[in-house]
């Protein structure tokens, strides 16, 4: 591989910008919401980039975007340097691939493990015994040989995900994206796929998107990390320039929320109340300003443009230096 190509992103969104009507009920009109507001995000090859949010803040949409799956109103997404919208789904689920948050409703209950793991190469590259493939790809995720041949229902929520990490990974992509994997898995399991996933990411020289609402997760896992609120991306930094020193409000209050309180930490506590994110009461300034506490006037009164905070770390705030 020469220089050149290495500089290509493994994948790209620019500036994708996603809108849906929504009914306010039966006596409004309907509202637009915007889900990605002009979202740019670079995967570099082999990189994981994070991607953490509260619930609704439109990751599961970017995540769709980038597979090709969502029309969107404006921007773009590129793969390996070329735009996913004139690629054909052969090349497309031959380039990416997407592990979801619930492995239950992702796989067909009434087909076998074998035949949920067989089913894309049999789709995509007809002709071959997809069998030895298969069995290889199970024994990389660590999935027993014995219950090759259950039914989804016969397993645990671990060994499904397992199934499902097996299945996106048979067509050996470059790119994984995973969209809160272990979200839905008890505690003591997160950690065994949080760990599968990084040693089939170093065996498979995998380019990989994490999507997490739990910013603990992304530390262990991300070399760069993208915060969203409300469509839009609000930080972007080096994993431990965004935990050790984290610029934005909202990212502090993310990690406020998620790391133990502990003083020493030097990160001040920086609650959200009880107030949510409301995507439809966007004025023309910073989306988050209604829950900051250190937005001022300035900060409401016109759009808030992403700012170099030092080496690859951006953020979109006026007050980041009294953050
Ligand atoms: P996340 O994955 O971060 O929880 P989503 O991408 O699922 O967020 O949703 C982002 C926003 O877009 C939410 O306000 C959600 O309600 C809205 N949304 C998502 N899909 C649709 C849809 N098909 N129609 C209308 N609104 C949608
Ligand atoms: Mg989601």
């Amino acid at each position: 591989m020469t220089g050149r190509d290495d500089d290509i992103p493994a994948l790209e969104l620019v500036r994708a910008t996603k809108r849906y009507r929504v009914s306010q009920g039966l006596f409004r009109p309907a509202a637009e919401l915007t889900a990605l507001k002009e979202l740019s995000l670079v995967l570099r090859k082999g990189e994981t980039l994070g991607l953490v949010g509260e619930s609704g803040c439109g990751k599961s949409t970017a995540v769709n975007a980038m597979l090709g799956l969502l029309p969107l109103d404006g921007g773009s997404v590129r793969l390996g340097g070329r735009d996913i919208a004139a690629m054909g789904l052969a090349e497309r689920v031959r380039r990416v691939q997407v592990v979801f948050q619930d492995p239950y409703s992702s796989l067909n209950p009434a087909r076998r493990v074998r035949d949920l793991v067989a089913q894309p190469l049999r789709l995509h590259r007809r002709g071959t015994d997809p069998g030895p493939e298969v069995a290889e790809m199970l024994e990389r995720v660590g999935f027993p040989a014995r219950l090759a041949e259950a039914y989804p229902a016969e397993l645990s929520g671990g060994q499904r995900q397992r199934v499902a990490i097996a299945r996106a990974l048979v067509m050996r992509p470059e790119v994984l994206i995973c969209d809160e994997p272990t979200s839905a898995l008890d505690v003591s399991v997160q950690a065994q796929v949080i760990n599968l996933l990084l040693e089939l990411r170093r065996e498979l020289g995998l380019s990989m998107v994490f999507v997490s609402h739990n910013l603990a997760v992304v530390e262990h896992l991300a070399d760069r990390v993208a915060v969203m609120y409300l469509g839009e991306k609000v930080e972007e930094a080096p994993v431990d320039a965004l935990f050790r020193a984290p610029r934005h409000p909202y990212s502090r209050a993310l990690l406020g929320a998620t790391l133990p309180p502990d003083p020493a930490a030097g990160l001040p506590a920086l609650g959200l109340g009880a107030t949510a994110a409301d995507p439809l009461a966007a004025g023309p300034g910073c989306a988050f300003a209604p829950r900051c506490p250190l937005a001022a006037e300035a900060c409401r009164a016109a759009p808030v443009p992403l700012a170099a905070q030092g080496a690859e770390h951006l953020a979109r705030c006026l007050r980041a230096e009294a953050a």
